[in-house]
């Protein structure tokens, strides 16, 4: 039987069935969680010891789950009538590719989640500004007064909806590329595809490939669902003939088009059928061009949707942003200071720095992913005063950027802190955007932008 057929018969009852769920995490634990829950067999391979999963195995063994840890089994997967794969695992381990080889189905956990949801799906995509957009799509749509659940690659796995039986009027998702990659059936009523910039050049080599797993969002759309395409974006772009749904584009003006267009830098305006509406983004609070751009987005699926011109409006104004994206930490003495930790690749960085004026001292470096640092070159010599970099990367960007910038190595977070402290004077910026991932260092990019506050603050004594 062909896995398509397979995942078909499964989506409609898995009771009894021996489900394989890969990795002990957020996601593979609520994904167990639930199959257990729908009467299969579960049973959840993880490569890390016991020692490093803190309680996970044991709560999954009290919810009748098997546990297998530090090593992936063979048996196992071959085993499985279905394997569930979590957001960081790599689809081509051995016993994966085995598994794929006997006819196995191989899905990831939102495609499994989307078998059982039921209300309307907001799926949003892209290299950057996922976060950003579906957390104001979901503030857009409660400011209406509606039940919406946000989940997916931002938090809270769309497993742990299901599991609660909580009962949303909209579900808002980020989906990652890694997500898309396990998808058959995942069909979203409105997909969002932000833009296509190169990262995870370590897990799809080129831009093409890396294009062709993102345009997956679409892949199961019908004529009467929606696509929110950035054709600014010109890879984007090129994906639209083989799109089955309707396509609202949005972009810079495209004068009479139908879509969301920035008319000017403060006006976005909706053209559709007979008529069109005007919002003004005076007084928002995203900083950046890009922000305009996951403000349309967020628009077009926001109209879609039905939400009244002012509602979206005043949502527009009302929402703050997200912690470690370009946030504003404080003033110090003429010194402003932001954290966009979240900027783990060579496209945000760049973002960050368009956004900011003044001279920058930035700080950069972390973990490697394979791209070049050369398209940062021209708006580093443009903004930035004093290069300070850090992680496993700061020789590779030391030879990109020492020609245009005084560069300064450091061990550390600290010492990074007290150099670019030293150095700053009355209007300048000091900017965390470290166009690198932080696992080198930190835990997460959430634990990188806590200890680069902390730092600040510490030297600076207080909030600013
Ligand atoms: P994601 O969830 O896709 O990683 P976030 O909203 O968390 O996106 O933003 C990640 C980083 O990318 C931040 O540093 C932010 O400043 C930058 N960014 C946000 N939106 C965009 C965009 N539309 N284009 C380019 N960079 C962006």
């Amino acid at each position: 039987m062909k896995a398509t057929t397979r995942i078909d018969a499964l989506s409609k009852d898995l009771t009894g069935k021996h489900i394989v769920v890969v990795g002990m995490a957020t996601t593979g634990m609520a994904a167990a969680e639930f199959l257990a829950q729908q009467g299969a067999t579960v049973t959840v391979s993880e490569i890390k010891t016991k020692g490093e999963l803190g309680t996970a195995p044991e709560l999954l063994r009290s919810l009748g789950v098997n546990v297998e840890m530090g090593k992936h089994v063979l048996e196992t997967f071959l085993s499985g009538d279905l394997i569930v794969l979590s957001p960081g695992v790599d689809p081509t381990i051995p016993p994966l590719e085995k598994a794929r080889n006997k006819g196995i189905p191989i899905v990831s956990e939102v495609e499994l989640a989307s078998w059982f949801l039921n209300k309307p799906l907001i799926a949003v995509t892209g290299t950057n500004g996922k976060s950003t957009t579906t957390t104001l799509i979901g503030h857009i749509l409660s400011s209406w007064g509606k039940r919406v659940f946000v989940g997916g690659n931002i938090g809270v796995p769309l497993t742990t909806y299901l599991l609660h039986g909580e009962e949303a009027d909209y579900i808002v998702a980020e989906i990652s590329s890694f997500q898309l990659e396990g998808i058959s059936s995942f069909r979203p009523w409105i997909a969002l595809l932000l833009n296509l910039g190169e990262d995870h050049l370590d897990r799809h080599p080129t831009l093409a490939s890396y294009a062709a797993v993102k345009a997956r969002i679409f892949l199961n759309q019908e004529p009467k669902d929606w696509a929110v395409v950035n054709t600014d974006d010109t890879t984007a772009k090129a994906l639209c003939p083989q799109i089955k749904a309707q396509i609202l584009p949005f972009g810079r003006d495209k004068s009479e088009e139908r879509g969301i267009w920035l008319v000017d830098k403060d006006t976005v305006v909706y053209r559709k059928k007979g008529g069109e509406e005007k919002f003004s983004l005076e007084r928002v609070q995203l900083k950046g061009m890009h922000n305009r751009e996951n403000i349309m987005a967020a628009i077009g699926a926001a109209a879609i949707c039905g939400v009244p011109t002012g509602v979206i409006q005043e949502s527009l104004e009302s929402f703050k942003g997200l912690e470690h994206r370009l946030e504003l930490i404080g003033e110090w003495k003429g010194v402003f200071v932001y954290n966009d930790s979240k900027a783990t690749n060579v496209a945000s960085a760049i973002t960050a720095l368009q956004s900011l004026e003044g001279p920058i001292i930035l700080m950069a470096g972390g973990r490697d992913k394979g791209s070049s640092y050369s398209p940062m070159r021209s708006i580093i010599k443009e903004r930035v005063k004093d290069l300070i970099l850090m992680g496993e990367a700061k020789e590779k960007m030391r030879t990109a950027f020492q020609d245009l910038v005084p560069v300064h190595l450091v061990d550390n977070m600290e010492e990074g802190v007290r150099v670019a402290w030293r150095l700053a004077q009355d209007g300048d910026v000091i900017l965390l955007s470290p166009a690198c991932s932080s696992f080198d260092m930190f835990q997460d990019y959430q634990d990188r932008g806590r200890t680069f506050k902390k730092m600040i603050s510490t030297l600076a004594g207080g909030t600013g």
